[in-house]
């Protein structure tokens, strides 16, 4: 069942995406050569406890982490390691979230570690517009196919791949609520977007091929082909006057 959310929930629901968007934007800062990937986390963890929030992916479906911290060709989920050090020339993908006041905020984005070659980034802005793209098509009265369909045509035409297998979700009271928001799909299709549904857009994008694995760690999402692979995703409201991003510093 999809939850719409009211003006007063939505403010408060903000707050909880402002400091989802903060401790990304805290993590982007930190990322250096040379760190661990365990001692990013902690980092977030610290700024999410600090602003009285709590992390919303910490021992959700029991991960052990504050952040998915996913690396090179990990599309999504990877652990926190104190094993996994951060080079120079890799792209880092920060997923968090916070909850604070009965609701939570959800995004990803990501960082070069240093200077990366010029197709990681590509796929890194192609990835980023593709989000945009989507969150340009939530307007109320379309429906969910036309924000997926956006997604897809945008990273087609620029030669990479959507991950069908992990998508984008309903996000409130729950982390992950009603509707499914796939990033791919075909244009007039699917739920009606309503004012007051929030939504979390999270385009995968494979710089070769759609396909994906799960390592035997049963977190570790990683291309099949071996490729690099990037992740961005907003919380986002449907309104009246158009798509409204919530996770914003
Ligand atoms: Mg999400």
């Amino acid at each position: 069942m999809i939850q719409l959310k009211n003006k007063s929930e939505l403010e408060r629901m903000r707050k909880a995406c402002q400091i989802s968007a903060q401790a990304l934007q805290v993590a982007g800062e930190a990322i250096k050569v040379g760190m661990t990937t365990l001692e990013l986390d902690r980092i977030i963890h610290r700024f999410i406890v600090s602003q009285g929030a709590k992390p919303s992916f910490l021992g959700y479906g029991g991960f052990p982490g504050t952040a998915c911290i996913s690396v090179n060709n990990e599309v999504i989920h990877g652990i926190p390691s104190s094993a996994r050090v951060l080079n120079e020339g890799d792209i880092v993908s920060v997923d968090v979230g916070a909850f604070y006041d009965g609701f939570h905020g959800d995004n990803a984005a990501t960082f070069a570690v240093g200077t990366v070659s010029p197709e990681a980034q590509k796929l890194l802005d192609v990835t980023r517009d593709s989000l945009y793209k989507g969150i340009e098509a939530a307007i109320a009265g379309n429906r969910i196919g036309d924000i997926g369909c956006a997604v897809q045509t945008y990273v087609e035409e620029n030669g990479f791949a959507v991950v069908r297998q992990y998508i984008g979700h309903g996000v409130g009271h729950e982390l992950h609520e009603d509707p499914e928001v796939p990033n791919f799909g075909r244009a007039g299709r699917g739920v009606r977007l309503l004012p007051g549904m929030t939504i979390a857009i999270e385009p995968m994008v494979n710089a070769v091929g759609e396909g994906v694995r799960v390592l035997d760690d049963d977190w570790t999402v990683v291309t099949k082909s071996g490729s690099l692979s990037a992740h961005f995703e907003h919380t986002i409201a449907i309104t009246e006057h158009g798509p409204a991003i919530l996770t914003t510093p």
